[in-house]
């Protein structure tokens, strides 16, 4: 129901959460975070309330400057810690908002293809299928726009790759996501709320768009995979 990213050379984790604190109102049965660090992709998730993500985080620390984070209001598959996002493989890690609605389909393809899925949920299936390209030697940007044209209904997501520690891809289509511009930082989130105390600059995406961002950059892509600016204003959202 709530995403943010963060790509930085900072830690994340803390920041990630309080985003995740300014969606609550918005409603939720769990909550996750996954960073990359050393390499690896650390995930946490808990079932109920932030503070039961909390307490999981600090048995189970996830450090790292970069990472995404996400408040499920579930839609297919019971609010269990495994049906948490973010959804992972060995690859790719990934957040949703909405509803897939031809997930399937696509399930069903990937079980025919040997592939174990992990959750009940129609958003496992688009980390699934955004991997496989990456395992054939897509590079991340490839692998999202071979995948995007295939998913029906509306989503927001924002998507880690392992072996790229440096960047996030964020996508709408028929659910919000805004880009937010900071100091040598760059956010992805649901709203211009969440990520309040850390920028006030923010581009809204529009119908279609996806988004690659680093620490210095966001590279916006329309429907067709071109290029495109939007404008980036200054939200009122108060800190
Ligand atoms: N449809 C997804 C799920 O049930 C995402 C729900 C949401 O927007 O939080 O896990």
């Amino acid at each position: 129901c709530g995403i943010i990213g963060i790509v930085s050379s900072k830690p994340v984790t803390d920041r990630l959460v309080d985003g995740l604190r300014r969606m609550e109102y918005r409603g939720y049965d769990s909550a996750g975070v996954c960073t990359i660090h050393d390499g690896e992709l650390v995930r946490r998730r808990a079932q109920g309330k932030l503070n039961n993500l909390v307490e999981e985080l600090a048995g189970n620390p996830a450090p790292g400057a970069i990472g995404i984070a996400h408040t499920r209001w579930a839609t297919h598959g019971a609010p269990t810690t495994n049906n948490a996002h973010p959804h992972a493989t060995d690859h790719v890690a990934l957040v949703h908002n909405g509803i897939i609605e031809n997930f399937k389909t696509l399930r069903d393809e990937l079980l025919n293809s040997g592939r174990k899925l992990e959750s009940e949920t129609d958003s496992e299936v688009v980390a699934h299928l955004i991997s496989q390209q990456v395992e054939n030697g897509a590079s991340p940007q490839d692998a999202v726009k071979t995948v995007l044209p295939r998913l029906r209904g509306a989503f927001a997501l924002a998507i880690t790759f392992r072996q790229h520690p440096d960047m996030l891809i964020g996508a709408r289509l028929g659910s919000p996501l805004v880009v937010g511009y900071g100091e040598g930082e760059t956010y992805l989130g649901s709203d211009a709320l969440a990520l309040a105390p850390l920028t006030q600059q923010i581009a809204y995406l529009e119908e279609g768009d996806w988004v690659v961002i680093t620490k210095d950059d966001a590279a916006i892509f329309d429907a067709e995979n071109q290029p495109v600016i939007r404008e980036i204003t200054t939200s009122g959202a108060s800190a």
